[in-house]
């Protein structure tokens, strides 16, 4: 039988140019944010410490998160590819360990507010003071806020191709899960550090060219 095609993307730094909470952070955080990131590279804290530090030093209202947001450019090629999947029923899901609310304004702003996202949740508490959700933290490794290698394990069905495309550390625990992985920046590193084979992608273009290099191999494999 023919394996369906399902997709995973990351949103910081894959679907959006670039990491849209690091940024955010570090522009509003009054805090030591290289520092923070740096620990949360090198294990020391959760993802779920480094959004509650930067929610909890960062003081700004809905509308100039919006603002902040609304300043962020996509990958020009994510939109194509995302229509590509569509038409052709491959289902494709934002699979994020960022905050769900700067990523939907983006998605929206860009028409693609029908496109399911999974993130941790941000919310106002007041007029100017952010609060992070984790809903998932429990389920996880503990180390993401909302691990992906859970959630993968948690959507994907029997017969699926999974593909994963993403370009970070928060992407790690995907990697085992994916059949096909995508990696660009960090991701890449890590994947060559550790050996792990994956395909090298500068855009949504080479992602979307891979793509269809796979459906004829899987065609292949369906006529013999
Ligand atoms: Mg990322
Ligand atoms: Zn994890």
């Amino acid at each position: 039988m023919k394996k369906k095609i399902k997709i995973f993307v990351d949103f910081d730094g894959t679907i959006s140019m670039t990491d849209v909470g690091d940024a955010l952070f570090q522009k509003y955080a009054d805090a030591d944010w290289d520092k923070v990131v740096q620990d949360w590279k090198d294990g020391k804290i959760s993802s779920r410490e480094v959004f509650t530090i930067g929610c909890e030093s960062t003081h700004i209202s809905r509308e100039e998160l919006f603002r902040f947001s609304d300043a962020i450019e996509i990958d020009p090629f994510f939109k194509p590819f995302f229509n590509y999947c569509r038409q052709k029923s491959y289902p494709l899901t934002v699979l994020s360990d960022g905050l769900d609310l700067y990523i939907k304004r983006i998605l929206d702003k860009e028409g693609l507010g029908e496109i399911e996202v999974i993130a941790n949740e941000l919310t106002f508490v007041g007029e100017n003071k952010m609060h992070a959700i984790f809903p998932y933290y429990e389920k996880g490794c503990l180390v993401c806020g909302n691990c992906k290698g859970y959630q993968i394990r948690e959507h994907r069905e029997d017969g699926e191709l999974i593909v994963y495309v993403g370009d970070g550390y928060s992407d790690r625990c995907a990697v085992p899960e994916a059949d096909v992985l995508f990696a660009k920046d960090d991701l890449k590193d890590y994947c060559l550090e550790n050996g792990i084979y994956f395909h090298n992608f500068n855009s949504f273009k080479d992602v979307l060219e891979e793509i269809k290099k796979i459906e004829r191999e899987l065609s292949k494999t369906e006529k013999k």
